[in-house]
């Protein structure tokens, strides 16, 4: 499995998303990024996934050279030998090795975490979360990635499959508006199908078929089924008032969520991250306000910290890219 004859200065980081997939090239002196390209996910095939992933190395490679590892941030459930079983987003990759292929195309040592594990691990050694031994990590992209740590250390849980919040049942509550909306892992309820990228669009789409949220609808080119999160960031934008409901009943939902997992772990601090907190500013001030009346004894505990990722987007790529280097030096 060594790859000395061609170990490279650096680590490759791939954050393999719902949409896109992402490949950093990190140095592992500071674990600064050199560079990061972005090349859309293929849907419904396995192979397809492999090779795709495959390319953003090479391409990488072209540039920079062969890397001493690369890591893999998965969306969904990987286990510790870096098999891939299943994952809402990707639907249609089940059981993907997802080491095997890259080691035989390039003779590289690869390693694949869940993808909410790895950016944890970013943010928890170098970003937003460095001194904090209770940490919750919750990226927002097309589904929730999270990542918890505990007692200084990341959670992995028994099978590899741990920090996986966006499937909490928690917005089904009875007569609630979160009832109805379906998740990408075909149940209804999850945290997820309300509080991302995804969600968003959900609540959007809820609430138009309804009648309201005409300038979302427009934006959407007059589709309701064709609302996507894009659209109801671009309406607020546009000082739509009804964007603004939209965006207020999703951060109550994200606030929800975020008070279920302190109530069970007790972290000091929160970390939003993810594609999402970056199109608009002001939702964490928004989650800010609403969480306190959904934590439990919130005025009988410590303030918990809600702050935004330092490492963006590139946290998940950052956090493989080390978990690798880890793992193989
Ligand atoms: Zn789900």
């Amino acid at each position: 499995m060594s790859s000395s004859s061609n170990t490279g200065a650096h680590v490759i980081g791939i954050d393999v998303g719902g949409t896109k997939i992402l490949g950093s090239v990190v140095d592992p002196s500071d674990w600064t990024v050199n560079t990061t390209i972005k090349r859309p996910t293929p849907v419904g095939d396995a192979l397809l996934l492999s090779d795709a992933i495959g390319d953003v190395v090479d391409e990488l490679m072209q540039t920079h050279g062969s890397p001493s590892a690369v890591g893999v941030g998965v969306p969904g459930l990987v286990d510790h030998d870096g098999i891939f079983h299943y994952g809402p987003n990707v639907q249609g990759v089940l059981g993907l090795d997802m080491t095997s292929d890259l080691h035989q195309r390039f003779g590289l040592d690869v390693m694949a975490f869940n993808d909410g594990t790895a950016a944890a691990v970013a943010e928890h050694r170098l970003g937003a979360a460095v001194g904090h031994d209770n940490a919750i990590i919750v990226a927002q992209g097309t589904g929730i990635a999270g990542g918890l740590v505990v007692g200084g250390s990341v959670v992995t849980g028994a099978h590899g499959f741990a920090g996986e919040p966006g499937h909490m049942l928690i917005a089904a509550a009875p007569n609630g508006s979160g009832d109805g909306h379906l998740c990408a892992c075909g149940r209804v309820g999850c945290w997820e199908a309300v509080s991302s990228g995804a969600g968003l669009a959900n609540i959007a789409r809820g609430r138009a078929e309804k009648g309201r949220g005409t300038a979302i609808v427009e934006l959407a080119g007059g589709v309701v089924a064709d609302i996507r999160g894009e659209h109801v960031a671009e309406a607020m934008a546009l000082g739509d008032n009804e964007a603004a409901a939209v965006f207020d009943e999703f951060a109550t939902w994200v606030a929800r969520g975020l008070a279920s997992l302190v109530a069970l772990l007790d972290p000091s601090i929160i970390v939003l991250g993810g594609g999402l907190t970056q199109i608009n500013d002001f939702f964490i001030d928004k989650v800010r306000d609403r969480y306190d009346s959904y934590t439990v004894g919130a005025g009988h505990r410590p303030v918990i910290l809600i702050v935004p990722a330092q490492l963006g987007v590139e946290a998940g790529s950052i956090g493989a890219a080390l978990m690798a280097h880890e793992r193989f030096s």
